[in-house]
């Protein structure tokens, strides 16, 4: 199999502000695997929470060129046979991807038929990012038509996080989740749950910091579910998770791909969590990953490419709310420029 790499970036329609930074563009790094005449395309988007970049992931996948072998299907034995590089979860999941990708071609299969899942899943959520309370309360209102939930970024740290879902509540009755982005600590956790609970929130995504010592304590406290997300990477996660959450929240670029991401939504349910899969600011190859696994899921955050001012690589269709994953082989979405035309004009 031969193995190409490359880091590609997006222009946001809009700046993404959430508690720890905002971006206008974000960076994934795409992989393209050729075996036997198909190509298997995968994304995966390193962010610097993290310590990734597009950089270090492709010269990880680079490194990788060695351990890939001749069957594309031999997914343990090839994911098994990577370099340990730490830090390479976002490039691991662009390679699984391509594989998945790949696979999918060869076998004329899409990817969640290949895997023996359901084409659909929960809604997605959209995420409200975070601003003023009025702000906020103006965007989910011009966004709440074409959706049949709201996630809201909190973690503003000026005390107006309630009234940022007060606000936002006053103007929609469509279901509620906040994502506070390890933004908040134990005893501003404890004080602000019930209230989120009295605003009719399902659930709350981090409250605390990653590895902070009070999360049984809040969970145990808590009147709504505690989901975590910068907790929780991969299967190795897991089990830890439950001590401090109801539930996970499962990303591609954070568990190294679709394989992962499959064992760690079994684990979770075997410890009774619930699962929640969710995205980076990613095109549509990336996204539609997410949606080929996301019948397996309670709750779905996969708007990461209505984001973009343009997604490049469309085939995602966003119907009645639900991301739909592509009935065509692999992944099922194709460039809007192809990758060879882009390259013969010397703009890659
Ligand atoms: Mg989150």
């Amino acid at each position: 199999m031969e193995l190409e790499a490359r880091v590609a970036t997006y222009e946001l329609a809009e700046t993404f502000v959430i508690s720890r930074d905002s971006s206008d563009e974000s960076e994934s790094v795409v992989a393209e695997l050729t075996h036997e005449g198909q190509t298997g395309y995968g994304e995966g988007t390193p962010i610097e929470r993290y310590y990734e970049d597009g950089a270090s992931a492709v010269e990880f996948l680079h490194e990788c060129r060695g351990a890939l072998g001749g069957d594309p299907f031999a997914l343990d034995d090839i994911l098994g046979a990577l370099p340990a590089t730490p830090h390479t979860q976002a490039a691991r999941a662009a390679l699984d991807h391509a594989l998945h990708d790949l696979c999918g071609k060869l076998t004329g299969l899409p990817v969640w038929r290949l895997l023996g899942l359901h084409r659909t899943g929960p809604p997605t959520c959209w995420t409200v990012w975070l601003g003023d309370p009025d702000d906020m309360a103006r965007r989910a209102e011009a966004a709440a038509p074409r959706f049949q939930r709201l996630k809201l970024k909190l973690g503003g740290r000026d005390g107006l996080d309630l009234e940022r879902v007060r606000a936002v509540r006053a103007v929609t009755e469509l279901p509620l989740q906040v994502d506070v982005n390890e933004y908040w600590s134990v005893d501003e956790a404890l004080e602000a749950l019930p209230e989120l609970a009295g605003l009719g929130v399902e659930y709350c995504e981090q409250p605390l910091p990653e590895g902070d010592a009070g999360g049984a304590r809040v969970k145990a406290a808590s009147p709504i579910p505690i989901y975590v997300d910068e907790d929780c990477h991969t299967l190795a996660d897991v089990a830890a998770s439950a001590e401090r959450a109801h539930g996970i929240n499962i990303k591609l670029s954070k568990s190294g791909g679709i394989r992962e991401a499959v064992r760690m939504a079994h684990a979770a349910r075997a410890l009774g969590l619930g699962v929640m899969l969710g995205c980076m600011t990613e095109s549509g190859l990336g996204i539609s990953a997410g949606a080929q696994i996301a019948s397996l899921c309670d709750f779905v955050d996969l708007d990461g490419n209505l984001l973009l001012l343009e997604d490049p690589w469309p085939g995602v269709e966003f119907r009645d709310g639900v991301q739909l994953a592509p009935n065509k082989p692999g992944l099922g979405v194709e460039p809007v420029v192809s990758l060879a035309a882009e390259r013969s004009d010397g703009r890659s």
